[in-house]
């Protein structure tokens, strides 16, 4: 095929497929015709409430109203996640949102906070290492306000994210879609036409006989994979080795009082669960791995841990961690759960959903004869889920828990050469590198390793410039400053119905 793309299908109308469709209304500028295909009768995978703040320029960039949205999918704020008994039991710490301390004269802020912490006396009064963060501290006040732009203020070191009700984001999307010109079309497809020449997808079939033709197609059809999967035969990677966790239950309960700004994790005997606040519910979930528990003893600990009566029955969802070993194939492009799924511990499948649209956008194929901008797609966003891939392990990987078969073999198996490197960096001298385009700030990194309670032998040589008495106070005078800040802001709840109440929540 080597003719200009006139026809642009969206297979599935999740969360993946809503998405693309908002963000590629902008084609239709171009004279191109944008379709997607849904299918009532079978649904959507109807989890993924939790976000990251990469969200924010995703909505910014189609141009929606942030109160609007709020209110139309019963969101919440999110400033960062808790982890719950995840290095020892009895442990829990926040990976926050938005900036740790301050760097002092090119001397990152956690390598001067990592010395005085081992003096003795005065000066190793510095409390914990997220006193530092804004975020982290309003978090545990149950306080939100937006950032301020002016990095003056400490007001702009934090940020956040949100968690929302995801089918009612995909029906927002879809409106939007919807008025700027984007098709929507219903049924369920049954067939998919292939160019015995060149194996190019060259339409869908529906179950009424319809056919839908097109010159490229994203496929979002969610585990199903009917393109990249089924029709194009391309292989999935599996990451269970390293990701055994392979099931979900989840179940919504209703809201217990004022919303938390930010998601627990809280670990189990052979998983952990997630416990995730909107505004007129919880939605509440156990990933588990099937090898070292039952479907049964999982539900259960769903149940047991709800702090509210159940909504719906508990439904269950099965799934391996890893990705398609590419991603663009010929004239197909996955996003979403069609290409691959790393589970929701630090709420990145719709990051990467995002990902894989602005990378899409970026390199927009003038035609499908020329493989440049595929194999630049396939390269970049592979290296994306490996990045995050890493990240997840991390959590399981780092802990002392020798309490069940599941913790002794997260803990002692082998990592990725990626992972390992960038631990046994941090071991030594606490230092962290972000690899390039990696999702996850060096802040992040540092959250979670300290989190995990993996401690460095010893700090950055380059503190030693810095004079101990001043250091200390600079340390409590910053953090005299984060804690007056989060003091005066709003509560959470007070921020949402001030600005943003759902009719939901009513
Ligand atoms: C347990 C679990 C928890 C998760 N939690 C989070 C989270 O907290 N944060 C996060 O970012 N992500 C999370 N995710 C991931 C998130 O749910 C997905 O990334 C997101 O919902 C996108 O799904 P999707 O649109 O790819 O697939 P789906 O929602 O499954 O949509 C597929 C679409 O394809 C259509 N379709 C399929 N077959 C056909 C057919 N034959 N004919 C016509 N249409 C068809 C369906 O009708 C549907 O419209 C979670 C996932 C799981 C499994």
């Amino acid at each position: 095929m080597t003719g200009p793309i006139r026809r642009v299908v969206i297979v599935g109308g999740g969360t993946a497929g809503w998405m693309t469709a908002a963000a590629m209304e902008r084609l239709t500028d171009a004279g191109m015709s944008v379709t997607l295909v849904e299918s009532e009768e079978i649904g959507t995978v109807g989890v993924g409430e939790a976000t990251i703040p990469s969200i924010l320029d995703f909505n910014r960039w189609i141009g929606i109203d942030e109160d609007a949205f709020v209110r139309a999918t019963g969101a919440t704020f999110k400033l960062g996640i808790e982890f719950v008994d995840w290095a020892r039991k009895g442990d829990r710490y926040l990976h926050p949102f938005g900036i740790l301390g301050r760097d002092v004269q090119g001397v990152k802020f956690h390598q001067l906070w990592l010395r005085q912490s081992r003096l003795t006396g005065a000066e190793a009064d510095v409390g914990a290492l997220d006193d530092y963060c804004l975020s982290a501290v309003a978090a545990r006040l149950g306080r939100f306000t937006r950032p301020n732009a002016n990095p003056a203020s400490v007001l702009s070191s934090l940020s956040y994210a949100f968690h929302f009700d995801a089918s009612l984001y995909a029906r927002f999307l879809r409106g939007i879609a919807e008025e700027r010109g984007v098709v929507r079309r219903e049924g369920r497809i049954e067939r998919v036409d292939i160019d015995p020449e060149n194996g190019f997808v060259r339409a869908v079939i529906l179950a009424t006989g319809e056919r839908i033709e097109g010159d490229l197609f994203i496929d979002c059809s969610g585990f199903r994979a009917l393109l990249i999967g089924d029709a194009l035969g391309v292989p999935y990677v599996s990451w269970q080795h390293w990701l055994p966790c392979d099931r979900a239950v989840a179940v919504p309960s209703t809201s217990p009082g004022a919303p938390l700004p930010y998601t627990r994790a809280s670990a189990e005997d052979a998983g952990w669960r997630w416990r995730i606040p909107l505004q007129h519910r919880v939605g509440n979930g156990h990933v588990y791995a099937s090898a070292f528990t039952s479907d049964e003893a999982a539900a259960q600990a769903v149940l047991a841990g709800l702090d509210g009566p159940a909504l719906a029955e508990p439904s269950q969802l099965r799934f391996t961690a890893g990705v398609r070993e590419r991603l663009w194939e010929r004239n197909c492009i996955a996003i979403g759960l069609s290409g691959g799924f790393l589970e929701p511990l630090e709420s990145t499948s719709i990051h990467l959903i995002q990902s894989g649209i602005s990378r899409l956008m970026a390199l927009f194929p003038g035609d499908m004869a020329s493989p440049v901008e595929q194999t630049q797609y396939n390269r970049l966003m592979r290296t994306e889920y490996e990045q995050v891939r890493d990240f997840i392990i991390l959590h399981y990987h780092a802990t002392t828990r020798d309490d069940s078969e599941f913790w002794n073999h997260c803990r002692t198996m082998t990592v990725p050469t990626t992972l390992s490197d960038k631990i046994a960096l941090w071991r030594g001298r606490g230092r962290v590198i972000r690899d390039q385009g990696g999702l996850f700030t060096e802040d992040s990194w540092i959250a979670v390793l300290m989190g995990q309670v993996l401690q460095p032998a010893s700090h950055d040589p380059l503190v030693e410039a810095l004079p101990i008495e001043g250091s200390g106070n600079f340390l409590r005078h910053l953090r005299g400053v984060i804690n007056q800040t989060a003091q005066a802001m709003p509560t959470h709840a007070d921020f949402i119905a001030q600005n943003c109440a759902s009719p939901q929540a009513a």
